[in-house]
C-alpha cells in the first residue's frame, strides 16, 4: 500500500470554505456566539484545527428547547404539502452546494472526498425520500365489531425531538433524523458529535435557507454532551430522543428516557458477521469484502466486522483481499487517488493497535498491515489478519477501523452460531450461490438487516435498524416517519 505524504496548509479553496460555515449556535433562527471556551475542530489528516465554533452550554439547551416547544405547534399545524415541498427544496439546495458539503466533511471527518460525495447523496435521499412521505401519512377508519360507532386511527407528530448524531456520517446521520421528524411536524434540537459539528451548522443554514421555520430546528453543539442533554432529556416538553451512537452510551440514554417515559430510537453499535460459503462467487465476495470492511475507513456501525470464512476457500479469500488491501493509497482524503483517509483521531489509532496486538499474541497472522505509520495525523494502516482464535477481542468487539478478521468454519450449523455469538444484532452479509442455503441464512442470522452477496444495504427507502443491543426503532423506510408519529384513536358512536 501507498502511504501518501499529508500537507499541513489549509489549501485557498479549503479555507475560503471554512469562512463560510457558521461558527455559533443555532437557536431559534438565530446564530448566537457562545459564552465558553469554543469547540476546536481538528482535520485527523493532520491533526491541525480547521476551525473554532461556540460551545453550548446546559442553559444554551434548554433555551434551544425553548425554541423548539415554542415553534411546535405552528409547525404541526403546516400543511404536509408545506412541509414536504420544504424538505424536497433543501434536497435540491444539497445537489447545489453538494461540492461544499462533500469536502467539508473530507476536513473535518477524513473520508476520501469520492466517499463523501458518496454521503451527499446518501444524506440528501432522506430529504427526498421523507418529503414523499411527508404527504402520505394516514391512518385507518373502521365500524367497531358491535356496530355502535365508528373507530378512527390518526397519526400525529410526537412533539419536540432531541437527536443526537454521532461523527462517522455527519451529514447523513443528522438528515436520517431531521427529514422524518420535520415531515411528520415534529420540531427538533440536533447535538451533533463534538468531533464533526461543522457539517451539521452548514446544513442549518442550508435548512433555514430552504424555508423552514425558525425554532424549528436547532443545532447545539458542545464539547459537554453530558451535561447538555441530561437537563433537556430530563425536561417534561421534550417527547422523543433519537440517537445514534454506541451501545454504552445508548444504555445511558435509554435508562434516563426511562424517566419520563420518552419514546426513543436507538441506532446502536454492531458486529456484522460477513459470511463466505465454499459455493460463494469469489469475485463477489471480495468486492463486497472491499466495501463491507473499508468503506468510511472501516468506521461504520454496518462494518463487517468478523470475517467468517469457509475452510476450502479462506486461504484463496485471504489471498486476494490482501492483493486489493495492498493496492490501497492512504493519505488526506483531499489527495487524488486516496481510497483510506486517517482515523478519527488518537484514541481510535491506539485501539486498532491494541485489538491487533491482542490478536498476534492468541496466534493469528498478520498478512499485511498492522501498524500507525509515523507523521502526522490518525492514521492506521489497512490490515488483513487471519487464523484469528475464539475469544480475541477483535471477534467481540465492535472494531470501526480498517482490520479485515477472517476466522473459519466447515459446516453450516457452525457459521451460524459463529454469525450470532454476539450481544449485537444490526446486520449481516452472507455470500453462496444456493438460493435456498442463502435464504436459510437470512431466517437463521439474527440481525435487523442482511445483505446477500453484497456488502452494502443501506438506503433511505429501506428500515435500517438492528435487535438484540444493536438498538430499538427504524430509520428510513415507510418506517421511518412512524419514529416520529404517535398513533391516536377516537371513538365515535353511531
Ligand atoms: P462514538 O464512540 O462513536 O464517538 P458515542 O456514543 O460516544 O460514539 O457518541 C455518539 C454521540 O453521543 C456524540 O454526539 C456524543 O457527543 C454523544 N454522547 C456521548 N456521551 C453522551 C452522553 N452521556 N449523553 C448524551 N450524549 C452523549
Amino acid at each position: 500500500m501507498t502511504i501518501v505524504d499529508t500537507t499541513t496548509e489549509l489549501a485557498p479553496n479549503e479555507a475560503e470554505l471554512l469562512a463560510r460555515v457558521p461558527d455559533g449556535l443555532f437557536i431559534g433562527g438565530r446564530w448566537e456566539a457562545g459564552t465558553r471556551d469554543p469547540i476546536e475542530v481538528q482535520d485527523p489528516a493532520t491533526g491541525r484545527v480547521i476551525k473554532r465554533i461556540a460551545n453550548a452550554t446546559p442553559e444554551d439547551g434548554i433555551r434551544a428547547l425553548d425554541a423548539a416547544a415554542a415553534a411546535a405547534d405552528a409547525w404541526a399545524a403546516t400543511a404536509p404539502r408545506v412541509r414536504a415541498e420544504i424538505l424536497r427544496r433543501a434536497f435540491d439546495l444539497l445537489q447545489e452546494r453538494r461540492a461544499d458539503f462533500a469536502l467539508l466533511m473530507t476536513l473535518e471527518m477524513g473520508k476520501p472526498l469520492a466517499e463523501a460525495n458518496g454521503e451527499v447523496t446518501y444524506g440528501g435521499e432522506f430529504l427526498r425520500w421523507f418529503s414523499e412521505e411527508a404527504v402520505r401519512i394516514s391512518g385507518r377508519f373502521g365500524q367497531n365489531p358491535e356496530g355502535t360507532g365508528t373507530m378512527v386511527v390518526s397519526q400525529r407528530p410526537v412533539g419536540p425531538c432531541y437527536l443526537i448524531t454521532p461523527w462517522n456520517f455527519p451529514l447523513a446521520m443528522a438528515t436520517r433524523k431531521i427529514a422524518p421528524a420535520l415531515a411528520a411536524g415534529c420540531t427538533v434540537v440536533v447535538k451533533p458529535a463534538e468531533l464533526t459539528p461543522l457539517t451539521t451548522l452548514f446544513f442549518a443554514q442550508l435548512l433555514a435557507d430552504a424555508g423552514v421555520p425558525d425554532g424549528v430546528v436547532n443545532i447545539i453543539p458542545t464539547s459537554t454532551a453530558r451535561t447538555v442533554s441530561e437537563p433537556i432529556i430530563a425536561d417534561p416538553r421534550l417527547r422523543k430522543l433519537s440517537f445514534t451512537g454506541s451501545t454504552p452510551v445508548g444504555r445511558t440514554l435509554l435508562a434516563q428516557a426511562g424517566q419520563n417515559v420518552l419514546r426513543t430510537s436507538m441506532e446502536l453499535g454492531g458486529n456484522a458477521p460477513f459470511v463466505v460459503f465454499d459455493d460463494a462467487d469469489l469475485d463477489k465476495a471480495v468486492e463486497g469484502a472491499m466495501l463491507a470492511k473499508f468503506r468510511n475507513i472501516g468506521q461504520a456501525c454496518t462494518a463487517a466486522n468478523r470475517f467468517i470464512v469457509h475452510e476450502s476457500v479462506a486461504e484463496e479469500f485471504a489471498r486476494r483481499v490482501t492483493e486489493k488491501v495492498q493496492a490501497f493509497r492512504v493519505g488526506r482524503g483531499t489527495d487524488d487517488g486516496v481510497t483510506i483517509g486517517p482515523l478519527i483521531d488518537d484514541r481510535a489509532v491506539a485501539s486498532m493497535a491494541k485489538l491487533v496486538e491482542d490478536a498476534v499474541s492468541r496466534g493469528a497472522r498478520v498478512l499485511t498491515g498492522g501498524n500507525a505509520p509515523e507523521g502526522d495525523g490518525f492514521f492506521f494502516e489497512p490490515t488483513v489478519i487471519v487464523d484469528v482464535q475464539p475469544g480475541s477481542e477483535l471477534l467481540r468487539e465492535e472494531i470501526f477501523g480498517p482490520i479485515l478478521a477472517i476466522t473459519t468454519f466447515s459446516t453450516e450449523d457452525e457459521a451460524v452460531a459463529a454469525a450470532n455469538s454476539t450481544e449485537y444484532g444490526l446486520v449481516g452479509y452472507v455470500f453462496t450461490q444456493d438460493l435456498a442455503r442463502g435464504q436459510r441464512m437470512i431466517d437463521r442470522v439474527d440481525t435487523g438487516m442482511m445483505g446477500l452477496n453484497t456488502g452494502l444495504v443501506s438506503n433511505a427507502a429501506a428500515p435500517f435498524g438492528g435487535v438484540k443491543q444493536s438498538g430499538l426503532g427504524r430509520e428510513g423506510g415507510l418506517e421511518g416517519i412512524h419514529e416520529y408519529l404517535s398513533t391516536k384513536y377516537t371513538l365515535i358512536p353511531a
